[in-house]
C-alpha cells in the first residue's frame, strides 16, 4: 500500500502514523499536492464532514509582554507598531465578540498577552467571561488564552464558565529555547496539562515557518497528539518588522498545505484550525486548506488583520464546505475592508513570499480601538 493509502487507512482507524511516514507526507513533491490534500481531506471528512468551526480572536490585553517569544509582536523590546492597550473592559469585550459571533463564530478566544495570568487577572475574564454567557448562554463556546497557568487557575476558568484553554508549545522541545529563553517547552506543557485537569478543553498548535526542521514540525505534531488535546491550531508565522523573525519568510502555500495534511495525518480526529498566517501564506490556496483542517479563525488575529470576515464566509460557501453551528448571514458591509495581507495579485504560488513586498498589516480596529471590528 502506498503512504497515502497508508495514512488514509490509518486515520479511518485511528491508529497514529509512524514518525516516517509523517515526514514523508512533508517531503512529497508539488506534483503529489492534490494526492496529499485528497488523502487528508478523506480522514477529515471521516471526523467532521464539510463542516468548517468558526473561531473569533478578542485581544483582551496587546503588547507590553515581558517574556521574549522571538515570533511574537507583543514580545519584549518588540518595535513592531502594533495596538498597545490594558485589559478590555468586559463590555467592550464582549462587543468585540459581539461581532465575532454574529459572523458566524461558534467560538469565542480570550487571549491577553504577559507570562501567565494572576488572580486578578483570572477575575477580570472571569467577569468578562460570564458578560458573553449572559449575553449567548451555551451557544458560544469561550476559550481563554492568558498565558502559563498556577494551580488552581485553570478550575477557576473553568468555573466562571469557560470552555476551553489554549496554550501553544509552537515548536520541538528541542528547539525551544531558539525561539524563546524567558520559559521553557516543559512550562507550556505544564500549562496544556493543569487546563485538562482543571476541566478545560486544551487546545494548543503551532507555529511553521520559524526556521525549523520537518523532524521539528513532527516532533511538534506527535507531542501534541501524546497531549491528547482537542484543538490544534496550525500557525504559519507572520514576520512583523521590528521582531527578530522579521523578513524571515520561509513558506511556500504548499509547504503549508503539507505541513496542514502531515498535522492531519497525525492529529487524524482532533480539531484542526488554520490559524494565524492563513492569508499571507496560503494566499490563493486558501481554499485548499479547509479540505485539510476544520476550523478557522474569522476576521482578524491578535495584532495583524486578516481578509474581511465577508470573505472568509464566501471561501467556505465557494468551497463547498458548511459553517458549523447555526449558518449566518454574511456580515454588512462592503467586504472590502483591512484587506492588506492577501498579497498582490501577481502568480507566484510556488515561491516564499520575499519581504519587501506587501508588510503586514497591523491591526487598527477592532478591540481597543474606537474602529468595528472585522468579522
Ligand atoms: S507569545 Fe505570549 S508570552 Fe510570548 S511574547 Fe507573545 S504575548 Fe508574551
Amino acid at each position: 500500500m502506498d503512504l497515502l493509502s497508508t495514512l488514509v487507512d490509518k486515520g479511518l482507524r485511528l491508529e497514529p502514523p509512524t514518525r516516517a511516514e509523517a515526514l514523508a507526507v512533508l517531503a512529497t513533491s508539488d506534483d503529489e499536492l492534490l494526492d496529499v490534500v485528497a488523502a487528508a481531506g478523506k480522514v477529515r471528512r471521516a471526523w467532521f464532514g464539510r463542516r468548517v468551526k468558526l473561531n473569533y480572536l478578542v485581544n483582551l490585553k496587546s503588547g507590553l509582554c515581558p517574556e521574549d517569544c522571538s515570533y511574537c509582536s507583543q514580545r519584549l523590546g518588540s518595535q513592531a507598531g502594533i495596538l498597545k492597550y490594558t485589559w478590555l473592559k468586559p463590555d467592550e469585550a464582549l462587543a468585540a465578540a459581539n461581532a465575532g459571533v454574529a459572523g458566524g463564530a461558534r467560538r469565542v478566544c480570550l487571549v491577553a498577552s504577559g507570562r501567565g495570568p494572576t488572580d486578578r487577572d483570572v477575575e477580570r475574564v472571569s467577569e468578562t467571561i460570564a458578560a458573553i454567557r449572559d449575553e449567548h448562554g451555551a451557544g458560544v463556546e469561550v476559550c481563554a488564552c492568558l498565558g502559563l497557568l498556577s494551580p488552581g487557575q485553570a478550575a477557576r476558568l473553568r468555573t466562571a464558565g469557560a470552555d476551553a484553554y489554549n496554550h501553544n508549545l509552537n515548536t520541538s522541545e528541542a528547539t525551544y529555547e531558539d525561539i524563546c529563553t524567558t520559559h521553557d517547552y516543559a512550562d507550556r506543557a505544564d500549562t496544556v496539562r493543569q487546563a485538562r485537569e482543571g476541566g478545560l478543553s486544551p487546545c494548543s498548535g503551532l507555529i511553521a515557518g520559524m526556521g525549523e526542521s520537518d523532524e521539528d514540525l513532527v516532533d511538534v505534531a506527535f507531542a501534541l497528539r501524546e497531549l491528547d488535546v482537542d484543538s490544534v491550531p496550525v500557525n504559519f508565522l507572520i514576520p512583523f518588522e521590528g521582531t527578530p523573525l522579521a523578513g524571515q519568510w520561509d513558506l511556500t502555500p504548499q509547504r503549508a498545505l503539507r505541513i496542514l495534511a502531515m498535522v492531519r495525518f497525525v492529529c487524524q480526529n482532533t480539531e484542526v484550525r488554520v490559524a494565524g498566517g492563513r492569508e499571507v501564506h496560503l494566499r490563493t490556496l486558501q481554499p485548499l486548506a479547509l479540505h485539510v483542517a476544520n476550523s478557522i479563525f474569522l476576521g482578524d488575529y491578535l495584532t495583524s488583520e486578516g481578509q474581511p470576515g465577508r470573505a472568509d464566509l464566501e471561501m467556505i460557501a465557494d468551497a463547498g464546505f458548511e459553517v458549523e453551528g447555526a449558518v449566518a448571514e454574511p456580515p454588512a458591509g462592503d467586504g472590502t475592508a483591512g484587506d492588506g495581507t492577501a498579497g498582490d495579485g501577481t502568480a507566484r504560488a510556488n515561491t516564499a513570499r520575499e519581504s519587501a513586498e506587501v508588510p503586514v498589516a497591523v491591526r487598527r480596529r477592532g478591540a481597543g480601538t474606537e474602529l468595528p471590528p472585522n468579522a
